[in-house]
């Protein structure tokens, strides 16, 4: 609390002074002191959130006017951020909003609420993201998992405005991306790759690509258009892979030719690719969350060792591993010792390269390590 991390968690809840229903607003008090406003979560073992450290502000709507405001401010100030049409424009704790995730595609906005005090300032939440933004669209995709952490029923549909005529696409580096923001993954997209894909783009000319976990395709359409020699892409969604293939034919000026889409179980193809002495100049290990908190860590680690194993064989010497893990009970310490076993065991020298990290509008608070979920490596392998 004194180093403003936003979470104070039941056990060191003394006692509820008067009454509070889930969502509301209450003072954390220690001795005398006010210490900051937060939102009271009754069934999560965070038991509140805070919304500001300063005992004198009020939570109204204006509250939530000024800190959507100021998000958006924050990300107008970066000029790799300006302009972008895929865009995170809230990113919870880290913008000052816990339980709140909202992210721009053109001129729609999707808006993720999973928290009892997110959700109870839903319509203010909202006004404020019209107001600083001019989107005249808001989709809710309040159906992440975690709500169900904070006695939260899922709830998804158009919140302001309706559904535009045609799908939804963005640009992203001169490649253009269909999103699904009704059926797809968090609010359609991963966002926080962007980086990340540019510089595969710059890594791939002439490479033999392998994109493992490929979802709709961003890192392999990336890779077509950095000029790689061939792209083989993995995943075990059907529906990614057929919104993967659809963004190809959104971009005629990339070789289809040179792109290849396999729906497999990445541990059994990497396998199997290997059995068949297939080689890579390039890998992409980008897995869902193996670890969602510290709890999961060991199994994790044996699944992120194991893809990292394989990816180091199928390497060809020189070749590059470009690995994730955007697991919050994985840190970034664990996740290279992981990947240092596996290249130890594959037999191959490897070097780290390059540390890498979410996009700019994915920004950590300082006073909040949490909020730094995906880490990467890009390692060379001799
Ligand atoms: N790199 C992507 C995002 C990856 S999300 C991007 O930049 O857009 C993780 C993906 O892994 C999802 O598409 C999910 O369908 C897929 N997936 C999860 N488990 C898998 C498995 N065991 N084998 C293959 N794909 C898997």
């Amino acid at each position: 609390m004194f180093r403003r991390h936003p979470w104070i968690f039941a056990g060191s809840v003394e006692r509820l002074a008067g009454r509070a229903r889930p969502g509301d607003t209450v003072e954390v008090i220690a001795g005398k002191r006010v210490l900051a406003k937060a939102a009271w979560s009754p069934e999560s073992q965070i038991r509140a959130r805070v919304w500001s450290f300063d005992p004198d502000e009020i939570i109204d709507n204006g509250f939530f006017k000024r800190r959507v405001a100021a998000a958006v401010a924050r990300r107008a100030a970066l000029p790799e951020l300006v302009g972008q049409q895929g865009l995170r424009l809230i990113h919870a704790e880290s913008d000052g909003l816990p339980g709140v995730i909202a992210d721009r595609y053109g001129d729609t906005v999707v808006l993720q609420l999973t928290s009892a005090g997110a959700e109870k300032w839903r319509a203010a939440i909202a006004d404020a993201l019209s107001a600083a933004t001019g989107c005249a669209r808001i989709y809710e995709r309040s159906d992440s998992e975690v709500r169900g952490l904070e006695g939260l029923d899922p709830r998804t549909g158009w919140l302001r405005g309706e559904a535009p005529a045609g799908e939804i696409v963005i640009e992203e580096h001169a490649v253009t991306m269909a999103v699904d923001i009704v059926g797809g993954h968090k609010t359609g997209f991963y966002l926080d790759q962007r980086d990340n894909r540019r510089l595969l783009k710059e890594l791939s000319a002439d490479r033999r690509v392998l994109n493992c976990f490929c979802y709709t395709g961003g890192f392999s359409l990336q890779a077509l258009a950095g000029g790689a020699a061939a792209v083989v892409s993995i995943d075990s969604s059907e529906p990614a892979l057929a919104q993967a293939r659809a963004n190809l034919a959104l971009n005629p000026q990339l070789d289809a030719g040179r792109a290849e889409w396999r729906g497999a179980n990445v541990f059994d193809e990497l396998r199997r690719l290997k059995t068949a002495g297939e080689t890579f100049d390039l890998i992409v290990l980008d897995p869902p969350k193996f670890a969602p908190s510290a709890s999961h860590a060991e199994r994790a680690a044996r699944a992120y060792k194991d893809i990292n194993l394989l990816g180091c064989k199928l390497l060809n010497p020189g070749g590059l591993l470009m690995t994730y893990s955007c697991s919050g009970g994985i840190g970034l310490e664990l996740f290279q010792k992981i990947v240092a076993g596996a290249a130890l065991d594959s037999g191959r020298d490897a070097r780290i390269v390059k540390r890498l990290q979410g996009a700019a509008d994915h920004p950590v608070d300082l006073a909040f390590p949490e909020g730094e979920y995906l880490k990467g490596l890009l390692v060379q392998v001799s």
